[in-house]
């Protein structure tokens, strides 16, 4: 039996948003808005994310000992994700420094912080945690070699989920195990590079699968996602709603088709939930104030 439904291995990130008229020039200072400090990062947000819809989920992440670290343990506790798996020092709390303008572009500088300080022997540390978990998920803003150990300390039978982000070529043992890797267009692209074959989804889902992963899914946005597996590429549809803030709809995403992949379910019907529940997310502002809960997934028409 395994303990957890979902072991996320990844980031964690105070988010510190600052909206401003116009982005400073070299030199120059300019006023901006209140300070808004969000709990952010793709490890935290995938298992707030799979938490809230009711997976038994654990995060395996480091912090800094210090108050955006304990911002960020006390938002996993209240989603209800076990922080066992949490190490703390090293280096101070990862930090997204994000500006906002009144066009709603952002401009984010990242300072990695603990998040670069999570080692392979931390994961070989964690090798319990790791082999207790039904579905293990990763994405890269932790050191790609700590993203290594994981796939090698997996258990026989577990399943491990890849969002390649931010993109950077894969070892052929990372991308092997991925079961899916998932990526949306941009980071497709950046994974391809010389090989990306023309405008067609369906064609870089066809590439990537042939790079050595045992599945594919490409997120699309508001056009939903393509599943690409041995068996054939399949369209999962979208779902239509008032989109007004796409920020962590590819976390959610992920964390709920990591989810429902334990439980069961097909690739398919997995990535079919999980665009609901990216769906959901987007009709709210923030991250992980965004996720909803499975009663929403199931409240939503379309
Ligand atoms: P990322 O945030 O990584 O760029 P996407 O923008 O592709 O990822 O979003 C992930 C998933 O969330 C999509 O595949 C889709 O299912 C859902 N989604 C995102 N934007 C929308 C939207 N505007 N309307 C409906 N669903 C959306």
């Amino acid at each position: 039996m395994y303990d957890h439904d979902l072991l996320v291995v990844g980031s964690a990130n105070a988010d510190l948003v600052i909206g401003v008229e116009r982005r400073p020039a070299a030199g120059e200072t300019v006023l901006g808005s209140d300070l808004a400090v969000h709990p952010g990062g793709k490890g935290a947000n995938q298992a707030v994310a799979a938490a809230r819809l009711g997976a038994r989920t654990a995060l395996l992440a480091r912090v800094g000992d210090d108050a955006y670290g304990r911002l960020l343990l006390d938002s996993q506790r209240a989603a209800g994700v076990d922080t066992a798996g949490v190490l703390e020092g090293g280096a101070p709390t990862g930090v997204a420094l994000i500006t906002v303008d009144p066009s709603g572009d952002n401009s984010i500088v990242v300072s990695p912080g603990a998040n670069g300080h999570l080692t392979p022997a931390d994961v070989r540390a964690a090798a319990g945690l790791v082999r207790a978990s039904r579905v293990v998920s990763a994405q890269l803003e932790i050191p790609l070699e700590t993203v290594v150990e994981v796939v090698r300390s997996l258990a026989p039978g577990s399943r491990f989920v890849l969002n390649p982000s931010p993109p950077r070529p894969l070892p052929a043992e990372v991308l092997a195990a991925c079961d899916p890797l998932i990526v949306n267009e941009h980071e497709a692209a950046v994974i391809l590079g010389e090989e990306r074959s023309g405008a067609d989804p369906e064609d870089w889902a066809r590439t990537l699968l042939a790079r050595g992963p045992r599945s594919v899914v490409v997120t699309l946005g508001a056009q939903g996602a393509l599943v690409a597996s041995a068996e054939g590429v399949t369209r999962v549809p979208s779902v239509r709603v008032d989109a007004v803030d796409t920020t962590g709809a590819g976390d959610s995403f992920t964390a709920a088709l990591a989810w429902r992949l334990g439980t069961g379910s097909s690739l398919a019907e997995a990535a079919a939930y999980a665009a609901r529940v990216g769906a959901v997310a987007v009709t709210r502002r923030g991250a992980q104030e965004s996720f909803p809960t499975a009663d929403e997934v199931e409240a939503l028409t379309g």
